[in-house]
């Protein structure tokens, strides 16, 4: 192992592997607390094929940490990740590039701002290295993202078992809010199940209509690895369809296996699967995507039951190693076959920069009130870094990466027609709740 830099430190208390957003946030955070870390990334020596940036904290792909209104959800987990003074979310608004009401950093700027945090940080030593193993009777936290490989990979699989999954290649999330269900029906294909699943039938001019926006509408850039890697694995719905018009007829969209009231077939039929126990949150089913996040608003909203579509997580596909957290990590993403290990990042579950960021907090609080001798606590479920763990944790044989969407919280207690105005009730109810549990003097 190469040291990085030399600073004076005897047993560290706590191994940190990966330097990108969660394990850059982790090491701040506990470094921050007196707490001593070794912080280990790949880099420089050796790089995941989406990194090309030899410094840690590196944005891999947009420049964007999404909207800062909180009235939205992005904008309400940085608003939530302020109050629990977030060093990176803190070192990403001296970053900000015009870019409306998101927040956009200078990536170069802002990777530089972590690295010089981290290697300013008294109690942080850092070391360039490949893990490929981790001591499993010594503080850990494996964060090593979505690009996790060779050994390191092995040896989660032999310890997490079946938990571990590669190449995501996601469907969209919809509010059940949104779904008009006087054009559904409520059925299991040939009866079976337990009545998840809502129906959206479609007319064969509608289905024209769709197909005809699907197979035209624009994807998002993959990186040269995942266009060779994921596409064999798991096809998203547009590939598919651009293969014949009938093909999704055939396939996920297929008329068969229901009773139709008025014995009429429809041309096609599209699937939401429940996602939640509280029934609102829907999956489209089999229709992982590429496209553009405008582009499946638009597309997917041509379904007649949808046409007030509000997507919660979009579809995604890229390369990503994550556990299947329901399984494989406790509701303070430690791992339950080793209870030194936390894991954060992308690696635990979460989907998104910002979520990297709030798993790395988190793991980093839980983990310092365990060795100061205090039971970790979930922070309040009316929060999205209290309500996104949670998740993380409930049973869920369909479990897939998830990021901050209203869809994950308890439901308001007074829901009102505007949709704005319901936002900013989520808001104001979360970041009052949070203030209070911080004790923090508004
Ligand atoms: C191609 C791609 C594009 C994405 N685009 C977006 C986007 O635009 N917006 C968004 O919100 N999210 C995006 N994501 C999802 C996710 O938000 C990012 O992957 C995010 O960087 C995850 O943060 P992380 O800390 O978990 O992992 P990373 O930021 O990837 O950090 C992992 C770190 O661990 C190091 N490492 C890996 N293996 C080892 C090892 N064995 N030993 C030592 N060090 C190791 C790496 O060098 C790296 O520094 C994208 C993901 C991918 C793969």
């Amino acid at each position: 192992m190469t040291a990085v830099s030399d600073a004076p430190l005897k047993n560290p208390a706590v191994t940190v592997i990966g330097g990108g957003l969660a394990g850059s946030e982790a090491a701040l955070v506990l470094a921050g607390r007196g707490i001593t870390v070794r912080l280990i990334d790949r880099k420089p020596g050796s790089m995941t094929p989406a990194h090309s940036d030899k410094r840690l904290g590196e944005l891999v792909c947009s420049n964007s940490l999404k909207s800062d209104d909180p009235a939205t959800a992005g904008g309400l987990l940085k608003a939530e990740l302020r109050l629990l003074k977030s060093p990176l979310i803190a070192l990403a608004d001296t970053c900000r590039v015009p870019a409306g009401s998101a927040l956009a950093v200078d990536r170069d700027m802002f990777a530089q701002r972590v690295t010089d945090a981290v290697d300013a940080a008294p109690y942080i030593l850092r070391e360039s290295a490949y893990a490929e193993d981790w001591d499993a009777d010594a503080y850990t936290v494996i964060a090593t993202g979505p690009l996790t490989d060779g050994g390191l990979l092995k040896k989660l699989t032999a310890r997490a078992g079946k938990a571990l999954h590669f190449y995501d290649a996601a469907a969209p999330i919809l509010s059940g809010a949104c779904i008009d269900r006087s054009r559904c029906f409520t059925a299991d294909r040939y009866g079976k199940g337990t009545g998840d699943y809502l129906n959206c039938p479609m007319t064969k001019e509608e289905y024209r209509v769709f197909y005809e926006a699907l197979v035209s509408a624009k994807r998002a850039e993959l990186k040269a690895f995942e266009r060779s890697e994921i596409f064999e694995g798991c096809m998203p719905i547009e590939i598919m369809a651009a293969r014949g018009y009938d093909t999704l007829r055939f396939g996920p969209m297929r008329p068969v296996g229901f009773v139709y009231p008025d014995g009429k077939r429809p041309a096609a039929v599209a699937q939401l699967r429940r996602e939640n126990a509280a029934g609102d949150m829907y999956n489209l089913v089999g229709f992982q995507t590429n496209l553009t996040y405008p582009e499946q608003r638009r597309v997917f909203s041509l379904i007649p039951a949808l046409g007030d579509i509000e997507i919660l997580r979009y579809g995604v596909m890229h390369r990503n190693s994550y556990l299947s957290a329901p399984d494989a990590l406790d509701a303070c993403s430690r791992l339950k076959a080793c209870p030194k290990t936390w894991v954060a990042g992308q690696l635990s579950g979460v989907e998104g920069y910002v979520e990297s960021i709030l798993s790395g907090h988190l793991a980093a609080r839980h983990l310092v009130d365990t060795i100061e001798g205090r039971t970790p606590v979930p922070l309040p479920e009316v929060c999205l870094s209290g309500a996104l763990p949670r998740y993380l944790a409930a049973p869920n044989p369909h479990f897939r990466p998830m990021n901050a969407n209203f869809g994950i919280l308890p439901p308001l207690e007074k829901r009102v027609r505007d949709k704005r105005a319901n936002q900013q009730q989520y808001a104001q109810r979360s970041l009052s709740k949070l203030k209070v549990v911080l004790n923090v003097l508004t």
